[in-house]
């Protein structure tokens, strides 16, 4: 399996010789943006067009770059669906204007109401929590049940977690001052920062290998990174995944912060009948069996059972919070980062 960046370099290249380039709009095809970055996602695409026989012509970018790509086409943009992870990155486009509302009766009733946008701009078609890896020689799991334990006395000098404009990590904080306010949540991301076994660098796998490798005892990531760990059949991944474990936090309270993928049409959509018909697809029986089976994210379809290797980490208690919530105080978790000096 190629690596994100290995694969988000490919993506870019393919876009620079025009092999993957959104071509002009025709009926039989449906022009994707995505700032999804994992190589699963093929497999979407190709089960799609089987079972439409619809083209999806694919471009592949990080959050920012499509954004602002977008916002330079403008009404000339060829994109007619985007796709992003995290709720914060969808808020961010949805700030800018990139999407245009839309609702059908299999969205409204597949996807449940706190994992989309209100009006319809986006919707949320899998589920990814925000977990606590751990040393399973050193920690014991009723010591990591909550996001406070990690700026708890009893973690100095043994956290390790990525940086703060992640939006990974800006919408956990987005929550924790929804949930605590925002004079708790900075004295959270102080006692974190002061914790930190190292300056904030890598992504949440790198954060998981160094807690094998016992540079800390504690790591915030999401869910689906360890589980790709854990089914994979490496001996480097195998040994990392004997040393590691996963605490879901706060299962005594208000459950663990889950956040989506999900997607949304294009506003100046040329194909948006195709798009729509992408959304809902997303939303099927099975592709969300493709996110769980491939991904390894949760699905976001109620009644749909995940693969054994993901079954066995998804009956955990989600918090249930609107993850619109997540983008409208992003800016707030910025503040408290910056402030804590988590950099
Ligand atoms: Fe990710």
């Amino acid at each position: 399996m190629f690596r994100n960046l290995a694969a988000a370099a490919l993506a870019l290249i393919l876009a620079a010789c025009g092999g993957d380039e959104p071509s002009a709009p025709t009926n039989g095809v449906v022009n994707l943006y995505t700032a999804r970055h994992y190589d699963a996602d093929l497999k979407l695409y190709e089960a799609f067009t089987e079972a439409t026989g619809i083209k999806v012509n694919r471009l592949e970018m990080s959050p920012d770059q499509l954004i602002e790509r977008m916002k330079a086409e403008g009404e000339a943009s060829p994109a007619d669906l985007v796709l992003m992870a995290d709720a914060g990155a969808l808020w961010r486009a949805q700030q800018a204007g990139l999407f245009q509302p839309v609702t059908t009766p299999t969205l409204e009733s597949r996807v449940p109401a706190h994992l989309r946008d209100p009006a319809g701009h986006w919707w949320g078609f899998s589920r990814r929590a925000r977990v606590i890896a751990y040393d399973k020689a050193k920690v014991r799991p009723e010591e990591v049940a909550t996001y406070a334990a990690l700026a708890s006395s009893r973690f100095k000098g043994q956290v390790c977690v990525r940086s703060a404009d992640n939006v990974y990590n800006l919408s956990l904080m987005a929550v924790l001052i929804e949930r605590w306010g925002v004079a708790r949540a900075q004295g959270w991301a102080r006692g974190v920062v002061a914790n930190m076994a190292r300056r904030p660098q890598g992504g949440d796998i790198d954060q998981i290998r160094a807690v094998a490798a016992g540079a800390c005892q504690v790591a915030l990531t999401n869910s689906y990174y360890f589980l790709r760990i854990a089914t994979s059949e490496a001996p480097a991944d195998q040994e990392v995944a004997q040393k590691v474990a996963l605490a879901f936090p706060e299962q005594a309270g208000t459950g663990t912060h889950v956040n989506i993928s999900g997607g949304g049409v294009a506003a100046h959509a040329a194909n948006r009948d195709n798009a729509v018909r992408f959304l809902e697809f997303l939303t099927s029986e099975e592709a969300q069996g493709i996110f769980a089976g491939a991904n390894h994210e949760f699905p976001a379809v109620e009644g749909v059972t995940p693969p054994k290797d993901v079954a066995a980490y998804s009956r955990f208690k989600a918090d249930p919070m609107p993850v619109a919530v997540y983008g409208q105080r992003q800016a707030e978790a910025q503040g408290v980062f910056d402030r804590a000096g988590w950099r």
